[in-house]
């Protein structure tokens, strides 16, 4: 039986091009890029035509971007790094963040700092009529999930943004599962700090970038005395053939997606349309209850509940090993939370009820499926829920 690999907000199998990139510079490019002989040279010019390639494709200025081992560091750089500098307030983060930023948040408590999590309805999308009491005083800092990893849910990201700017309110966005599926327009967008990560888009692991607009650069520096590497906001040597890497996987979109003020509208290419199809075919089963928006959704990400016909839950752990036997390989939730037991988080969040809260299924496609695998894929996953339900009855 042939693997059919549907967990890309897990991670991307590295394209070919960007493989063969980094073995390059690896092998032929390796300085050190801020030593000032000439290998050092050479991988400064590269590291500095990989950011231009990256700041062109997001429509950036290339100092607009910081290069971070990923978007776990990314998110912390972001919201740490402001919180070191400003007076302590209120943050508001959503209720359906990555555990990265839940981490940071219940650190920054310890501290002293107030935590507002903004509620989503049932599909996962923010609640929009608890803006104005949310971003009031004593509000220093937003950080919203633009495109939910689990259940799909893709947030009104300028509407906030434009809302926080107005009030002078500091805004970040994690938009590591936004990326994969089309370019930003940096330009047109209401974000102060975003976040993203190579390895989502076929691009390296240990490869993220932050990009901040020239006012949160000049706080994150103030005061730092060292302004060498990446401004002294992460010091270190940068990973020229990683960041290489990376470069590639981005030069590899074309596509951009488009932001209004509720809304972001993808590309529709050959993944978006597999991913509609597949939902179509699965809608079906008796054994698996949509959820997450059916709009303002990831076009890469399908989530279900997974249960009996007579609706006795199914562990999503259960699903991810049954499927992994016939070599379809999907996540029951985040990759990083995937060692927590217990109920999960998002779903808690979006009000599933109790006895199904550990019964997420998670979908996520990438370019390496073919539509003709639809079907299979399908067959597969109705073949492994039946197998539990016997199991079960
Ligand atoms: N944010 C989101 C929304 C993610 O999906 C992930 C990856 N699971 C991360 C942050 C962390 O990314 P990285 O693995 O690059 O640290």
């Amino acid at each position: 039986m042939n693997n059919i690999y549907l967990d890309a907000s897990a991670t991307t199998p590295p394209n070919i091009e960007v493989i063969n990139r980094i073995k390059y510079i690896q092998s032929e490019c390796w300085g050190n890029p801020s030593s000032i002989h000439n290998v050092g040279i050479i991988a400064r010019d590269i590291l500095e035509r990989s950011r231009l390639l990256i700041a062109n494709k997001l429509k950036a200025d290339p100092y607009d971007i910081l290069f971070t081992s990923g978007a776990t560091e990314s998110n912390s750089l972001a919201i740490n790094g402001i919180c070191n500098k400003i007076d302590k307030g209120r943050i508001v983060i959503s209720s359906v963040e990555h555990s990265s930023i839940n981490i940071i948040a219940s650190m920054l408590q310890d501290q002293g700092w107030e935590i507002i999590y903004w509620p989503v309805d049932r599909y996962g999308i923010i609640n929009l009529d608890l803006m104005n009491e949310l971003l009031s005083p004593p509000t220093k800092l937003v950080s919203i999930i633009w495109g939910q990893s689990e259940i799909g849910s893709v947030q009104p990201i300028n509407i906030i943004g434009e809302a926080c700017q107005q009030k002078n309110i500091i805004f970040h966005t994690d938009a590591t599962q936004i990326l994969p599926s089309g370019l930003i327009d940096w330009g047109s967008i209401n974000v102060d700090l975003l976040s993203a990560s190579a390895h989502k888009l076929q691009g390296p692991k240990g490869i993220g970038l932050l990009m901040m607009r020239k006012h949160i650069k000049e706080l994150l520096i103030s005061g730092n005395s060292n302004s060498s590497h990446q401004s002294s906001i992460r010091p270190g040597t940068e990973s020229v053939p990683l960041i290489a890497g990376f470069a590639t996987a981005i030069s590899l979109l074309n596509e951009y997606i488009v932001v209004e003020d509720h809304e972001t509208h993808f590309p529709v290419n050959k993944v978006s349309e597999m991913t509609l199809c597949l939902k179509d075919k699965l809608l079906n089963n008796k054994q698996l209850t949509f959820i997450g928006p059916h709009n303002n959704r990831l076009p890469n990400n399908l989530s279900f509940l997974c249960h009996t016909d007579s609706m006795m839950p199914i562990k999503g752990r259960e699903i991810v090993r049954e499927l992994s036997r016939k070599n379809v390989y999907v996540s029951s939730g985040s990759a990083c939370s995937s060692s927590n037991k217990g109920p999960n988080p998002t779903l808690v969040s979006i009000d599933v009820d109790k006895s199904l809260q550990e019964s997420g299924l998670r979908i996520s496609i990438g370019p390496w499926i073919d539509h003709d695998q639809i079907n299979d894929i399908s067959n597969r996953i109705k073949e492994s829920l039946y197998n539990l339900q016997l199991q079960k009855s």
